[in-house]
């Protein structure tokens, strides 16, 4: 990967190696430094600069070290113009020697991430030459941007256990700096374009990569990588994974969301897909024959209101029920009453909903009715001269059915 290479063109690699403790070792878990300075960037961040240090800043895809100065918080480091900043939660006493500590767990996780990363991209490129262009470490999983417009089960499963049996041969991972004449040595995956000082991350017979990220001394401490999945992005295919530690996790996770699915559903884990299909299924059924009954229920509920009403306008209110309901009720009803009119009025909640519907022989004026009905609930509707809606204040649903048709009279 290149994606570090450009800051090493300032500094000769002595240099380097001195400041940059990481570089030596990248095992190195605490170091005793001089403070250089300590102050605010432009954006009021307190940092200080040191002597050398074992914290590695953001860079390469790969996040930086977190840890302590003193006991005091180092919350991020960053390399700006060739120095290495901690960004510190507050003050270091200047009078001190700074005794650094980076957070552990944290930065060999990085190390597993980044170097599964190496591995994972060598082999998708080693078996279908499918070249990675870009690479993210986030917090729970990692991706690479593969250049492929498709990417199958097959070739995904091929990769992985290519990927896995590296990791278990326990091959070593080593750095070298190397300038264009010796960097003819190796054959590398993909032309460098800077010419000198250039790092170079190698597992041998398998990857050269130009790198600047921490990085284990053997695949083996990778310990196993996974592909979680993928999707095709214009021209492109994400593939996300974990390596390391984060494997474990995943599995714990899923196997405890499986467990809590097995009790749930009374199914053992290998029966859950067809279990839930099942249950799928079954839900659909359940609520095609609801939608029956409801219809059925809806035409007797038709049948009584016909038979008890006797006038050319009948009435009905009813508490809690949906304009889309009284809708079905009110079409159902001048269907089989075609001389008739009904008035289906809703108490819902904070307010009154009603539908008019007219029976094509009846000589009701609906245009006047519903404005009369929106006058006195000061609402909102409309329709048609068959059929119309609306809402509006709550108020007492036959009180207001009363001065309806008082003022049809
Ligand atoms: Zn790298």
């Amino acid at each position: 990967m290149l994606y570090l290479l450009s800051k090493f063109l300032n500094r000769s690699v002595k240099q380097e190696m001195e400041q940059e403790l990481y570089y030596q070792n990248a095992y190195l878990k605490s170091f005793s430094a001089e403070l250089i300075k300590q102050e605010k960037d432009e954006s009021g961040r307190l940092y200080a600069v040191l002597s050398k240090t074992a914290f590695y800043p953001t860079g390469g895809g790969q996040p930086s070290d977190t840890g302590t100065l003193n006991e005091i918080k180092v919350l991020d480091v960053e390399e700006v113009d060739g120095e290495i900043r901690h960004y510190i939660e507050t003050h270091l006493d200047t009078t001190d020697t700074i005794k650094g500590r980076i957070d552990w767990n944290r930065r060999f996780d990085h190390m597993q991430q980044h170097s599964g990363q190496h591995i994972l991209s060598a082999a998708f490129e080693e078996l279908f030459n499918y070249k990675t262009v870009s690479f993210h470490l986030g917090k729970d999983t990692l991706t690479i941007d593969l250049e492929t417009d498709n990417l199958s089960f097959e070739e995904a499963a091929e990769v992985e256990k290519l990927a896995n049996k590296i990791i278990l041969e326990n091959r070593p991972i080593t750095t070298v700096w190397v300038n264009e004449e010796e960097l003819n040595q190796y054959k590398l995956r993909k032309e460098l374009s800077v010419s000198k000082n250039i790092r170079l991350v190698i597992i041998p017979d398998f990857d050269y990569n130009g790198c600047g990220g921490t990085h284990p001394d053997s695949t083996g401490q990778v310990a196993s990588l996974k592909i979680l999945g993928w999707e095709r992005q214009k021209k492109k295919v994400r593939v996300e994974f974990v390596c390391g530690e984060r494997v474990l996790k995943q599995l714990g996770r899923k196997h405890s969301v499986l467990q809590q699915l097995t009790a749930s559903l009374n199914a053992p884990e290998q029966d859950m897909v067809e279990a839930v299909n099942r249950m799928l299924v079954h839900r659909k059924e359940l609520e095609k024959s609801l939608e029956e009954s409801r219809d059925r229920l809806l035409s007797y509920e038709s049948a009584e209101l016909i038979a008890e009403c006797d006038r050319d306008v009948a009435s009905k209110v009813y508490k809690n029920r949906s304009i889309q309901e009284l809708q079905k009720l009110a079409r159902q009803l001048v269907s089989e009453a075609e001389d008739r009119t009904f008035l289906l009025v809703a108490e819902n909640e904070d307010k009154l909903q009603f539908v008019f519907a007219r029976g094509k022989n009846a000589n009701a004026n609906l245009k006047e009715l519903t404005k009369e009905a929106l006058l006195i609930v000061d609402g909102k509707g409309g329709g048609n001269e068959s059929l119309a809606q609306g809402g509006g204040k709550l108020m007492d649903g036959e009180q207001f059915v009363q001065q309806l048709i008082g003022k049809m009279r």
